[in-house]
């Protein structure tokens, strides 16, 4: 796979009328494990997120808490912040929808596809979920006329609004599916995309009078824009739209947005569309995320089988979480999720293999040598069996696979295990060359199974390295030689779990 010299990833924009919970933790983490993974190349790196904050439910929240929406949002996505902070989520831009910036790309962006003549205005009568903030046809609907996602009763809404020609796009959006120009991962999802395509886009309402709490039309000031349209663009507002026209070239079209299977057809349908209407070009690719279950159930906020991502990261650290989300789910899947599961995976991959055999180098260099760090020894056939698998957790991590890009870490570390039962160097004399090769073998081996684990794992990942006298990643791939370094007794990096069950 070609290098790219730049890479653009967001998430979705989360929703504050809640608290961050699994699922967006989920999102922010496979996202953040990508920037880390690109920055660790050497790549150009704007990692975005952020909240969404206009819309009808979040007017209605501030006013239950007789408080104004911007107070109510404030309070909101500070929560968002300081998890995402908890979970070392390392975004380089965090955008609120509520922001000037942002409401002046709006109308911008918005002001071109009405200049281009893809916005009139007409009369809608629909039924609309308000916890959705979306209009529905009936036959989408569950049984009772209930919202699908929110199994709730939608109501008949009716309004004077500006309408987006979407039913314009359909052929052209075919045809940038079947040609690849947009890339979807895992590939499935784009069969999903054609189907819907297939069966012919209608024009939809993308502008509101019956609230006020949203991005005002620059040309009619009776109405608001409509939630979604607004949060979509935030991927433009981070990137200087309508301001900066060389930053905006830098990194647009070839961004990776990442985001849920739940909220594909916003993003592979509408948000092109949008694109093409107002004369740019569509997003290079979406990064589709399936559900995370807990426990076989999809999670909701009521059900008891909730994880709480925080608790988590208090209990154990916020590795443990990163570490287990993604090594055990595959990325574009629906995923199943259990917290005795990821003590599970904390006490065997974490502390057992990774942790243990760190401590266990560190141990007998210092008891053997000194302390004092062999050499990396020269790359032979005994040596290539590590390699091919690092080159296959740099492919993994390249295609978006980090389930691959962790078990292949964890192969190295089991591999360099392995090495350690076959040389064994406690039963051996200090100056013994076997053991000697075999210590220096590993040792390498640790730093590059700490590239591999870094984008999962980053503060582990860093205990690694210093524990074994390095301090930096280095290049990433097999590098004979190398300074002395004195290396001390430390701390295990992953203190054992008593028990795995509650
Ligand atoms: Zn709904």
């Amino acid at each position: 796979m070609a290098r790219m010299s730049r890479f653009y990833i967001t998430t979705p924009i989360f929703y504050v009328n809640g608290d961050p919970h699994l699922g967006t933790a989920y999102a922010a983490i496979n996202a953040d494990a990508f920037a880390r993974w690109h920055r660790l190349l050497g790549d150009e790196v704007l990692f975005l997120t952020g909240t969404d904050e206009h819309g009808l439910k979040i007017q209605q929240s501030a006013d239950e808490h007789g408080i104004s929406p911007q107070a109510w949002v404030d309070q909101t996505a500070s929560r968002f912040m300081s998890a995402w902070q908890e979970l070392a989520i390392s975004f380089d831009d965090f955008i609120r929808t509520t922001q000037d910036r942002h409401h002046r790309t709006v109308q911008k962006f918005l002001t071109a596809i009405y200049e281009n003549g893809y916005i009139e205005k007409g009369y809608y009568i629909g039924l609309y979920c308000v916890a959705c903030e979306a209009y529905y046809e009936e036959s989408e609907l569950l049984d009772g006329n209930r919202c699908p996602i929110h199994e709730r009763p939608v109501s008949e809404m009716s309004e004077e609004n500006y309408f987006f020609k979407l039913s314009a796009f359909t052929e052209k959006l075919i045809e940038l599916y079947e040609s690849g120009k947009i890339k979807v991962a895992p590939e499935f999802r784009v069969n999903e995309v054609l189907g819907f395509l297939r069966q012919g886009l209608k024009d939809i309402s993308i502008t509101r009078t019956s609230i006020s709490w949203g991005v005002q039309v620059p040309w009619d000031e009776q109405h608001v824009f409509y939630v979604w349209y607004d949060a979509l663009i935030n991927y433009l507002t981070a990137i200087s739209y309508g301001d900066d026209e060389a930053r905006f070239a830098k990194w647009w079209p070839a961004v990776h947005h990442l985001l849920g299977k739940d909220i594909i057809r916003f993003h592979a349908v509408w948000w092109p569309a949008m694109c093409l209407a107002a004369g740019i070009d569509p997003p290079s690719q979406l990064l589709v995320s399936g559900w995370l279950l807990v426990d076989g159930a999809k999670m909701s906020k009521s059900s008891e089988n909730q994880i709480d991502p925080l608790s988590v990261v208090r209990e154990l650290s916020a590795d443990a979480l990163r570490y287990y989300l993604l090594a055990s789910t595959s990325f574009g899947s629906d995923g199943d999720v259990s917290l005795d599961r990821l003590r599970a995976s904390y006490n065997a991959d974490l502390a057992n293999d990774l942790g243990n055999l760190v401590s266990r180098t560190v141990a007998l260099i210092v008891q053997k040598l000194g302390g004092m760090t062999p050499p990396t020894p020269v790359r032979d056939e005994r040596i290539n069996p590590l390699i091919d698998i690092l080159l296959e957790g740099v492919a993994a991590w390249n295609e978006f696979r980090p389930n691959a890009a962790l078990g292949a870490a964890m192969g190295m570390v089991r591999f360099s295990n392995s090495l350690l039962e076959e040389y064994e160097p406690w039963r051996r004399p200090a100056e013994d060359a076997g053991s000697i090769w075999c210590l220096g073998t590993i040792r390498e081996a640790l730093r590059l199974a700490a590239a591999l684990l870094s984008p999962a794992i980053p503060n582990a990942s860093s205990g690694v390295l210093s524990r074994l006298g390095w301090q930096e990643l280095g290049p990433l791939e097999w590098s004979a030689g190398g300074e002395v370094r004195e290396l001390v007794r430390a701390q295990p990096l992953f203190p054992r779990l008593a028990k795995e069950g509650r």
